[in-house]
């Protein structure tokens, strides 16, 4: 039996394969590569480059393979694009997914683990942030995330198919052996741009706002390893073959860095100045996310591993020095 990974050629995605590969697990990758990189596939897997919205192309997947169960990752991801193309994100995240979801029951496949997000929450109430806060997305990619995990609960009332939501904080870093990592075009998150400077790509370092209420007056974030985001799916996927129950789990390190923190750690790791210059706050940006993992670690017996920043850093680091233009062959 396989474990069907949707979006295993992208960032979180490809890590996870790398994971499950590692465990012994058989995997199937489903990518359009629209976003993701075919080197990014890992070689044991078997690959299908495949669109999630095209049913039959799907359904021919769930009949050639033995899908046991399914981690989706397919979607798209950036807060910014999801303000000016919402209609983007209703088709490819939410419209995706139901047709993913029609081609799971018909398949009697019925245990998925999928990605969730922070942005499910919008400005939270208090930090850290539990599962059982208000959700209230401040734009309409956490929407239509929080959209799919209802989605799911309805598919789960009708058909039995169970499922965990994963929401993510601040996914970041790379593999250790350095032959994967971030690679976004364009890029917009604050790690990779960060190191574009000592990359000799990037001049200096925009940050976005410095009157926020918080300690230096810049955004807190709660940053997380890829590798860890990667094992959490994998005990998510065990918990539900053990008959869990449908469930939502944040993934953060429970602590909290400012965008001038990073910077620093940043500079610390490359020992490069790094240049930075405060620009206009980016619009739908919380002042502060932190997540309580707890529910994980207690549920799911999730550790993770990378829970210091520097070492975060230093594997971003790696990858981004090796691979200064990602996958792309320059
Ligand atoms: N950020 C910044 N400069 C950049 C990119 C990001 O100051 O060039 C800030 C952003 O406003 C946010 C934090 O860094 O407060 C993390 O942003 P990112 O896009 O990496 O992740 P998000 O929290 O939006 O998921």
């Amino acid at each position: 039996m396989a474990i069907l990974v949707l979006g295993g050629a992208g960032y979180i995605g490809s890590h996870t394969v790398y994971e499950l590969v590692d465990a012994g697990r058989d995997v199937v990758i489903v990518d359009n590569l629209q976003t993701g990189f075919k080197a990014a596939v890992h070689p044991k897997a078997r690959f299908y480059q495949v669109d999630i919205r095209d049913r039959k192309a799907l359904d021919e997947v769930f009949e050639k393979e033995s899908i046991d169960g399914v981690i989706h990752f397919a979607a798209s991801s950036q807060v910014g694009e999801s303000m000016s193309d919402p209609l983007k994100y209703y088709d490819n995240n939410m419209y995706g997914t139901m047709v993913l979801l029609q081609s799971m029951v018909a398949h009697n496949v019925g245990k998925i683990v999928f990605s969730s997000t922070a942005a499910t929450y919008g400005e939270p109430e208090r930090v850290p942030i539990l599962e059982s806060d208000r959700t209230c997305p401040t734009n309409c990619y956490g929407e239509t995330k929080l959209s799919m995990e209802k989605m799911m609960a309805w598919v789960s009332k009708a058909h039995g198919l169970r499922f965990v939501a994963l929401r993510y904080f601040n996914a970041c870093g790379a593999h250790t052996s350095g032959k994967i990592g971030e690679a976004h075009s364009p890029e917009t998150h604050l790690i990779p741009l960060i190191l574009q400077v000592p990359n000799g790509q990037r001049a200096k370092i925009s940050i976005f706002g410095d009157d926020y209420a918080t300690k230096d007056g810049t955004c807190i974030r709660d940053y997380i390893h890829v590798t860890d985001l990667a094992q959490a799916h994998i005990l998510a996927l065990d918990y539900l073959m053990k008959g869990g129950e449908n469930n939502v789990f944040n993934l953060g390190n429970g602590v909290g860095f400012t965008v001038k923190e990073v910077i620093d750690c940043a500079r610390r790791v490359t020992g490069h100045p790094i240049p930075a210059e405060t620009c206009p706050r980016r619009a739908g940006d919380p002042a502060q996310l932190i997540a309580s993992s707890v529910k994980a670690k207690e549920v799911l017996g999730w550790k993770p591993r990378f829970d210091d920043l520097d070492t975060i850093m230093s594997t971003a680091w790696g990858w981004h020095k090796s691979h200064p233009h990602g996958f792309e062959e320059v």
